[in-house]
């Protein structure tokens, strides 16, 4: 006996049941340990930052990730299933921040770095506890509890070992630039750190035309445009294009004559001619603006696309500014702090935000007459991607990795990764090709301590180990509970070149060396004894039993066969760790990536906490199931944005309900015939005679090759979409046209249908794990436990010629339907005949045609009773015919074409194929037509009295079916029946066979009762 099924599965409590099975069975170790010694598939996964619960865009990567590895167990690979948790940086710091209300690094340093670096670890542990829970719900399998954190000091001494080689090979350097920098969080951005999503947002700002008074020319100004006031009193220079035509208005101003085309110009020079000229500064009275002997200067990348065709040059507030003074030799004015506000030598804006200077700045230029005019400017500007403030251009010293030495091999390593969506990896050529320098440092305090310590002496010394640091240690060692600041800042170290005391930079590193360095850091690289929990250092003690693996197991997991993160991840941790993998051992990290797109809401729009369209996985657990929203996240092809939400999820259900209405069929039936299935068959396929069988055994056997083809291809949208199309053949067409077998208790039929379930469940079980193992669990018993264990279905090679028999059944079946529909023919009226053209291969079922359409006969052969419409494709047709596709278009319209085999069409001396013309078929008076490409049906719809009266008769059939429901019988309950229609009593026999009626009699009124 199996289990009855409710009705409809409650999936959220399904999936609990199913969670403490595998907890209790130990299904998971079990599994590894099944596989363990087996052939090997290396995954290493992309450490998630533990500052948060488990979202559920975290969720679509977690998932593919967990049906990935799974589908590897299955087919027997031994694998690591070691989660990441990354732990340090600028998200971890600004959650702790506005959880202490401190809005500055002066409020952390006065809080205590001893107890701020404590708090952030809180955070981490917190949230890697939220992080596992939510992924276990969701159906995960990983070794929980063995999981890596970037912030061990084992992660950081590798990120040193690595740093020091970097600099031995000469290719760590300060650079004084100007770099994009947060003002809240004081600290410069990463180029990379920039194409993170969100950073580019709508912003208006003010747009201001300014005029420079020239110094020599009385009554003549240069005028300028720019967005960004509080960089005005920075101002050293007035840039023009040489080669481009300045024009003098009537009142004295200089712009590009390109910019107003319609201004009237008392002169026209080219800009070269106003080079040199000097003007006078628009905040000369505060003293930096002052020092500065301001000039007309010349600029060839000056924009002729906006503003006036002059460009303000504020060397110390943008990149380009920087670099074009730095090739003229101008000088430097750096107006604002690490937090952004004004130096006290500027005056009445000292200690003023670039934004509270904004206003003053307008109103004073308003007073002194240099404003020419102002308004508002709606731009992308980029922001913070961690505390979302405008971010301002700073010039600061910063510790760079020089890229150019690798960007060659970069590319060359890069060609042997294996990108899906290939595009994908075309994108990281293109990042590779254009990446500048890789900023390393940040000026924060929870994160990787650079371990620069540069001495007076001009020698840089760099530590690449913890005994490194306790050898040259001066004092302090002892206090060092984790490799971090506060307690790293008290240990100078001597200097190796002259032997004195020196301190370590106060700079942290780029989270994403921590994230880069853990194909290195987790699986042992270059360490020579294994050490047992030897990850679980510093900040990680306690927080994991991660062993530290010894090289041999490095050089057998490295390179990553997998590895699979968001498209964004492109520029970050697909980069960093390329990049320190390429450094370290010259060869790509990993051999084959899967990216995909982001995630939106259902409607197409960004999903955001405060919009209210974010959803939280624990809701999307309850409201819809793990299983529902696996199936959401793998049905999405991987190179368009997932529009995920409770819509699409409904229609999920819908389709699971129709798989689980299936099993619920069969599992009533087998029950009432007390069927048992031979689980042996699983491994031998069932013998079966009848076409029908053999038909869906061979559909099952195509279903999971396509299924293995998807997994092999680590892309699932093909799996999901044919096991859609597999669930709608075997309800709509084998348990619909096989019903009464199950009635009849046909083992044939049994069988049939439960090896078909049972099988397709072991493909997908991967994607819907809950579920799948649910129903194994009823289904299959005497064999493993878990479908899991069960390893991967071996099937035979599909009949194909059965398959494409099968499938022209059925494509003339829904011909047919259509024919009906059009001529306003319900079902139940059977009709006299059908013509089938074009179908070679539905010949042998003609009787089942017949039954499916209810038609008394079905012929094969020309269809004549009708006439031919035919369109052209205009989407296929358009690009190919061009200008005579009008032409060819009419002589459709008019009939003047030739009907050619093979559905092709000769027209206008053109011959047009099957899928560049829309057929249409119009039936003659009596007949209904349908077309299909090849295949065209047609329907007789003369009716007689003969036809009539059985129509009546399905009517009645169905009456009875509903009364027999109404009545509460069971489906297999015999009845006594009485009909108020003598007419249909010559139909009985059939009546009582329907309707499992032991009598049928004339009655007053239709009746019936149990016999
Ligand atoms: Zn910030
Ligand atoms: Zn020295």
């Amino acid at each position: 006996m199996f289990d009855p099924l409710p009705p409809v599965p409650d999936s959220n409590a399904l999936e609990l049941e199913v969670l403490e099975h595998w907890e209790r069975d130990r299904t998971f170790d079990r599994l590894r340990e099944q596989n363990r010694g087996g052939r090997w598939w290396s995954f290493i996964d992309g450490p998630v930052t533990a500052n948060k619960s488990l979202a559920v865009h975290t969720a679509w990567g977690r998932t593919l990730k967990d049906v990935f590895q799974r589908y590897k167990a299955l087919r027997g690979f031994d694998q690591r299933y070691q989660n990441g948790f990354d732990c340090q940086g600028l998200w971890i710091e600004v959650g702790v921040e506005r959880q202490l209300g401190l809005n500055s690094k002066r409020e952390i340093e006065e809080f205590g770095l001893e107890e701020f670096a404590r708090r952030c670890r809180e955070v981490v542990v917190k949230s890697a506890e939220e992080l596992t829970r939510g992924s276990k719900r969701l159906g995960q399998w990983m070794d929980w509890g063995n999981d890596y954190f970037t912030f061990s000091d084992t992660n950081i001494e590798y990120i040193w070992r690595f740093l020091k080689l970097v600099h031995e090979r000469g290719m760590l350097y300060v650079g004084h630039r100007s770099t994009e920098w947060c003002p809240r969080c004081g600290t410069s951005l990463s180029q990379h750190e920039l194409t993170q999503s969100g950073v580019y947002q709508e912003k208006s700002d003010p747009s201001l035309f300014v005029r420079f008074p020239l110094l020599d020319h009385d009554g003549e100004s240069v005028v300028v445009w720019t967005t960004t006031p509080w960089t005005l009193p920075a101002n050293v220079a007035a840039a023009v294009r040489p080669d481009a035509e300045y024009g003098l208005r009537e009142n004295g101003e200089w712009v590009a004559v390109s910019r107003f085309p319609d201004d009237r110009f008392e002169r026209r020079v080219r800009g070269e001619e106003l080079v040199g000229l000097r003007y006078r500064g628009p905040f000369d009275d505060l003293g930096p603006g002052a020092s500065v002997e301001h000039r007309v200067v010349p600029w060839d990348e000056v924009s002729l696309e906006e503003g006036t065709g002059v460009v303000h040059i504020a060397t110390g507030c943008g990149t380009e500014d920087f670099e074009l003074g730095r090739s003229l030799g101008l000088p430097v004015l750096t107006p604002v702090d690490e937090a952004g506000r004004f130096y006290d030598d500027y005056g009445w804006l000292h200690g003023l935000s670039t934004v509270e200077a904004a206003d003053q700045i307008v109103g004073r230029l308003a007073e002194t007459g240099f404003l020419v005019d102002s308004g508002v400017y709606e731009h992308r500007y980029p922001h913070c991607w961690r505390c979302d403030t405008p971010l301002i251009w700073r010039i600061s010293d910063d510790w760079f990795i020089g890229v150019d030495g690798v960007r060659d091999q970069l590319l060359a390593a890069n060609a042997t990764v294996e990108w899906v969506p290939e595009y994908m990896g075309k994108r990281m050529d293109d990042w590779l090709r254009n990446m500048g320098d890789w900023n390393i440092s940040r000026r924060r305090y929870y994160g990787l301590p650079l371990p620069f310590y540069p001495c007076s002496c001009g020698h840089l010394n760099v530590i690449g180990s913890r005994e490194e640091l306790r050898e040259r240690a001066l004092e302090g060692f002892e206090q060092l509970e984790e490799l971090r600041r506060p307690w790293i800042d008290r240990v100078p170290i001597s200097c190796e070149q002259c032997g004195e005391p020196v301190e370590r930079v106060v700079e942290v590193g780029d989270v994403w060396l921590d994230a880069g360095i853990v194909p290195f850091s987790t699986l042992g690289w270059g360490n020579p004894e294994w050490q047992e929990h030897g990850y679980a250092t510093g900040a990680a003690r306690g927080l994991t039993g991660a062993d530290l693996p010894d090289h041999p197991y490095w050089e057998r997991w490295f390179p990553a066969d997998w590895v699979s993160e968001m498209r964004e991840q492109i520029r970050l941790w697909f980069y960093s760790q390329l990049f320190m993998s390429v450094v370290l051992v010259g060869r790509a990290p990993f051999k084959r990536v899967l990216g995909y797109e982001k995630m939106r809401d259902e409607h197409g729009h960004e999903m955001h906490g405060s919009w209210g369209n974010m959803i939280d996985a624990e809701d999307a657990f309850e409201r819809m199931g793990a299983d529902v929203m696996r199936w959401q996240y793998c049905a999405q092809p991987p190179d368009r944005d997932l529009l995920f939400g409770f819509g699409p999820a409904h229609e999920i259900k819908r389709k699971l309900l129709t798989l689980w209405n299936s099993i619920g069929f069969l599992v009533q039936y087998a029950n009432i015939g007390g069927w048992e299935p031979d689980v042996g068959e699983l491994d031998r396929g069932p013998a079966v005679e009848a076409v029908l069988d053999r038909w869906l055994v061979a559909r099952t056997h195509e279903f999971v090759r396509i299924a293995e083809e998807a997994y092999e291809a680590t892309l699932t949208v093909e799996l999901i979409r044919s096991f859609e199309a597999f669930l709608d053949d075997l309800s709509n067409w084998y348990i619909r046209r096989s019903r009464p077998r199950f009635w009849r208790d046909d083992a044939q039929a049994f069988r049939t249908l439960w090896y078909a379930l049972v099988q397709s469940l072991r493909a997908v079980a991967p994607v819907m794990p809950f579920l799948a193992d649910h129903v194994w669990a009823n289904l299959v018993r005497g064999r493993e436990d878990s479908v899991f264990l069960a390893g991967w279905p071996e099937v035979a090679e599909p009949d194909h010629a059965l398959l494409a028999e099968i499938t022209e059944v059925r494509r003339v079946v829904e011909l047919g339907r259509q024919a009906r529909a059009g001529a306003g023919l319900k079902l139940r009226q059977p009709l006299s005949q059908l013509i089938v053209a074009g179908s070679p291969l539905a010949v042998a079922h003609a009787a089942e045609i017949g039954d499916e359409l209810r038609v008394k006969e079905v012929a094969f052969g020309d269809v004549e009773a009708s006439e031919l419409r035919v369109k052209p494709n205009l989407r296929v047709l358009g690009p190919k015919l061009g200008p005579a596709l009008p032409q060819v278009r009419t002589a459709l319209a008019e009939g003047r074409f030739e009907e050619l085999d093979g559905g092709r069409f000769g027209v206008d001396g053109h011959v047009l194929g099957p899928e560049e013309v829309l057929v249409e078929r119009i039936g003659k008076e009596g007949w209904a037509v349908a077309t299909d490409g090849l295949v065209t049906v047609a329907l007789d719809t003369r009716l007689d009295d003969e036809l009539r009266l059985e129509a009546r008769c399905n009517d009645l059939i169905r009456e009875i079916q509903n009364l027999r429901k109404e009545s509460g019988l069971a489906v297999t309950d015999r009845i006594r029946l009485w009909i108020p229609d003598e007419e249909l009593l010559r139909f009985a026999d059939r009546i009582a066979e329907e309707t499992l009626a032991v009598s049928v009699e004339l009655g007053s009124e239709l009746r019936l009762e149990r016999a």
